[in-house]
């Protein structure tokens, strides 16, 4: 094994999760720009005076030394480079976040160091979060879950078809029909085929190509026309499919709406 054992680096990371290791001592997981999911040993960040202290606690991004270890990388220095501090003030925010950490736990694996698609995905989710850190209502938070649901899932390789059938390849110009096991949808004439689908109403549809396709922050003109629950049914649908496909369920929103 030949880790570039004592070796420092430098990271850019938002932390996705926390454990406890000791009595002093945790192990934060992050979610890094150059390598990816890494986690890390926090010394000493339960004791009051740790220097590390509140930077290492969750859905907070630093820049972070870590000295390379045998088994477990630690955490020599955190610098904040934004510690979304709105996320903490209300629940959705907080929830939808923590369900953004749980997409990326069950779709990102430690040690995918090479993965080009660490920066994008650090990038789209730095983006989202300081975008539902600084919504104004409920709406504008689902907007952007549902554009992070529509974009890592294409980022990573399992974006969703929302325009051709999947079945005889026809553009589709009227409601379709999604299936939550091929994330992708199918015309009136395929659905008879067998398979389970979800109707889709055209308006969602188009709905739904625009935040796929739109710039991050972008403002598109669907965001001052669609309400809470019009959000909220696209952001059940795109979440059934995410689930499906994951390595673990995602339980975030569960907790959200026994608190509610
Ligand atoms: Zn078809």
């Amino acid at each position: 094994m030949n880790k570039n054992i004592k070796e420092n680096f430098v990271v850019d990371a938002i932390n996705i999760k926390t454990y406890p290791l000791s009595d002093y001592d945790n192990i934060v997981v992050m979610f890094s720009r150059e390598r990816g999911l890494i986690k890390g040993i926090a010394k000493g960040v339960k004791r009051p005076k740790s220097k590390l202290g509140a930077r290492m606690q969750m859905l907070v991004a630093n820049k972070i030394m870590l000295r390379g270890g045998r088994n477990f990388d630690t955490i020599c220095e955190a610098q904040a480079l934004n510690t979304f501090n709105k996320l903490r003030s209300n629940l959705d925010k907080l929830s939808y976040s923590i369900y953004l950490t749980e997409i990326i736990s069950a779709y990102c694996t430690d040690g995918d160091e090479e993965n080009e698609n660490n920066k994008a995905i650090y990038e789209l989710f730095y983006n989202i979060l300081e975008q539902v850190a600084n919504a104004e209502n409920e709406v504008e938070i689902l907007l952007n879950i549902i554009r992070f649901q529509l974009k890592f899932m294409e980022q990573i390789g399992y974006g969703t078809e929302l325009e051709t059938c999947l079945k005889c390849g026809c553009k589709i110009s009227e409601d379709a029909y999604f299936s939550i096991a091929q994330g992708g949808v199918v015309c009136s004439t395929c659905r008879y085929s067998g398979d389970n689908y979800i109707r889709v109403h055209k308006k969602i549809r188009d709905f739904l190509i625009s935040q796929k396709n739109c710039q991050l922050g972008e403002k598109t003109d669907y965001d001052a026309l669609v309400d809470k629950n019009f959000c909220e049914r696209c952001f059940g649908l795109l979440k059934k499919y995410i689930d499906s496909r994951a390595s673990k369920p995602t339980r975030a929103l569960k907790i959200l709406e026994k608190l509610k």
